[in-house]
């Protein structure tokens, strides 16, 4: 069911247990600011989800409201996270996705990191 950006946060969200530690998780990487986790359904040879550990719906919500530190911390940590994983070169491919036209599933905010192949366009036609 796609996700209303605009909505409240819901704090039963899936990605919301994961952080609670309510439900397990592959972890990559966790420091203060995020959580990198495996995606369940990987769309790609590498398909990682990186998460802010702050209660944002979408990246709308985070560009709004988070702080500077928060910002700053998630947006290295998805930068670390990639590069440590080895996927600079050859490359890798960032997604957000945010609202119903986007196919946002889950109402926290999540950048999914794909690589590990060839990716393709960028948008399917
Ligand atoms: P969205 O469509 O919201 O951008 O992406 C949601 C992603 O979360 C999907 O790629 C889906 O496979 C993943 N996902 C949904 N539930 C779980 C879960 O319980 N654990 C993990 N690791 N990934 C999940």
């Amino acid at each position: 069911m796609p996700v209303d950006a605009t909505l409240p946060y819901d704090d039963q969200n899936i990605f919301a247990k994961i952080l609670r530690g309510e439900i397990p998780n592959k972890t990559v990487y966790e420091d203060e600011w995020a959580l990198a986790f495996h995606d369940i359904n990987p769309q790609a040879p590498t398909h990682i989800l990186v998460i802010p550990k702050g209660a944002y719906v979408s990246w709308d919500d985070f560009s709004a409201r988070a702080g500077d530190a928060e910002i700053a911390g998630f947006v290295r940590a998805v930068g670390k996270v990639a590069r440590d994983a080895g996927h600079v070169n050859p490359g890798y491919r960032l997604l957000a996705n945010t609202g119903p036209d986007s196919h946002q599933e889950v109402p926290h905010l999540h950048v999914h990191i794909f690589a590990g192949r060839p990716l393709g366009p960028m948008l399917a036609r």
